[in-house]
């Protein structure tokens, strides 16, 4: 057994049999950090005294015979979720040092399980990209080719969870930023149903589109994280009353009469032939397991997706990141003759470009005279873009599509070119903008060239990149996608294949 690619169910068999506990297995981890954390740099903060604490108190709750699934288990969170008394920078300058003094209510429910919080992880600024480049600090490398980006905003996250730097990690999606990184790591990541979990704690980003979610390595693990973390919380007021289901349930129900669909838009012009060769290959797959296979199916308006995305999402952080004035909290430029050229200037040092870039956005597009023509327009096509979701989920039970145009790209590739950026989370956007779930599963590797590989033509490493497949549910509709991804996994071996990393 693979020590640093234990799985959740793995290493919980082992802690509650007592072949090992969770003191051990938290050293293990550490010092794979240690080792491996110099080329994927994927964490902000590595919290060794806390996690070994933690780790201690696991220990006492296992001899007690007191053993959740979670507890004892190391795991990652996005630096955008606030830990009490653990920095929580949402990889910014402005939040450098900022220490909350409260818990995330997701970090509150891992505490009660015995969880173990190994650390905090990198992620682009504020959330806000899709490489971790836009990181204040540095950018994170994918364990696959440490030449590439893991993705993003959560890259930390997913690129540790590959690298076998921690069992599991919690991330973000405003727009993609679990199951992009999940698609570009090889990993599995869940962006749930918009109201499933609590984003109390979480800084806010989008907060019509924000989700916390898992980043796993198989769909098990992701079933046993969202059974820890779901659930209605009174200090959320968008989180769902809706019941929770045991998400382990659905798992083994097989995919005998279930209806998928393939939603043509989602093919798009430039996608790389080796990651719709990847996805066809799968969904066949899909159909030799027991499933019905609509290629008819259609949400025309997904084309619209980017624009009502980049008007709204930009308007929303406007105002969530208007708090930052360097006079309750965080950076605070001090060296000024008054208030006003103070807060100028703690905005102008404390945020990165990309997060200025969406703050122009977002206030030019609600300012008087733009808002009727950007803003209500955005929410009118938004509201059609959800509709056209749920007439598909009339014809089938759930969407297949790739999760991403490409596989990784290269560092630096599209940093000058925020456009071409953001077209990388062409498949996944909508399904924030309809708040349904999506998941993001292994579904092979292939080439980063454009067109399909010449076989004449030696094998080289660029040839053997991540790629993921996105499977979309109705709201609430968690366990049919599980049952999917389930499946998949079962029939397939993408998901256990790890990065050599030497
Ligand atoms: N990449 C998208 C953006 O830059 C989505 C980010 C996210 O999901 N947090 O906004």
């Amino acid at each position: 057994m693979n020590q640093h690619r234990l799985t959740i169910h793995e290493a919980h068999e082992l802690l509650k049999t007592k072949k090992i506990s969770s003191v051990e297995l938290t050293k293990t981890y550490l010092a794979r950090i240690a080792q491996v954390e110099p080329k994927v740099k994927a964490f902000v903060t590595v919290d060794e005294d806390g996690a070994l604490q933690q780790a201690k108190k696991a220990d006492e709750l296992i001899a007690r015979g007191d053993v959740f699934p979670l507890t004892g288990i190391p795991g990652l969170i996005k630096d955008n979720i606030c830990t009490r008394g653990l920095k929580t920078t949402c990889s910014s300058k402005m939040l450098e040092n900022f220490v909350p003094p409260y818990n995330a209510t997701v970090i509150e429910k891992l505490n009660a399980l015995g969880a173990v919080i190994i650390g905090k992880a990198n992620m682009d600024e504020f959330a806000m990209g899709s490489s971790t480049e836009n990181s204040a600090f540095y950018t994170t490398h994918n364990p696959w080719d440490v030449s590439r980006v893991p993705g993003g905003s959560s890259g930390g996250s997913a690129a540790a969870v590959a690298a076998g730097e921690a069992v599991y990690a919690l991330g973000s999606d405003t727009g993609g930023s679990i199951r992009q990184p999940a698609g570009f790591c090889s990993v599995t990541g869940l962006k749930p149903t918009y109201g499933r979990i609590s984003r109390y704690g979480l800084i806010a980003f989008a907060s019509s589109l924000d989700q916390i979610g898992p980043l796993t390595q198989d769909v098990t693990d992701c079933a046993l994280v969202m059974n820890a973390i779901s659930g209605h919380d009174s200090r959320d007021s968008t989180s769902a009353p809706d019941a929770v289901p045991d998400f382990m349930r659905c798992l083994k129900t097989g995919l005998k009469g279930l209806r998928l669909g393939i939603p043509r838009e989602y093919f798009v012009e430039g996608m790389q032939a080796g990651v719709a060769e990847s996805v066809r290959a799968a969904i066949k797959k899909l159909e030799e397991l027991g499933a019905t296979i609509n290629w008819d199916i259609s949400l025309p308006h997904t084309r619209y997706s980017l624009a009502v995305y980049y008007i709204i999402a930009p308007s929303e952080a406007s105002a969530n990141l208007a708090r930052y004035d360097g006079v309750k909290y965080g950076f605070s430029y001090q060296d000024t003759q008054n208030m006003w050229e103070a807060m100028e200037k703690t905005r102008e040092f404390g945020f990165g470009p990309e997060v200025k870039r969406r703050i122009m956005l977002g206030t030019y597009a609600l300012s008087a005279g733009y808002y009727d023509a950007y803003y209500l327009k955005a929410q009118k096509v938004r509201t059609i873009i959800r509709q056209e979701f749920d007439e598909a989920f009339q014809k089938v039970d759930a969407l297949i599509t790739p999760t991403s145009p490409s596989v990784p790209f290269k560092i630096g590739e599209k940093s000058d070119d925020p456009l071409q950026m953001y077209l990388s989370d062409v498949c996944t956007i909508p399904i924030n903008i309809a708040g349904v779930p999506a998941v993001s599963i292994p579904a092979g590797f292939a080439s980063s060239r454009a067109e399909s590989r010449d076989s004449s033509r030696a094998e080289s490493k660029d040839d053997n990149l991540p790629v993921g497949m996105q499977v979309i549910g109705k709201p609430f509709g968690e366990e049919i996608i599980f049952q999917v991804a389930y499946a998949y996994q079962q029939a397939t071996d993408w998901h256990k294949r790890s990065p050599d990393i030497s």
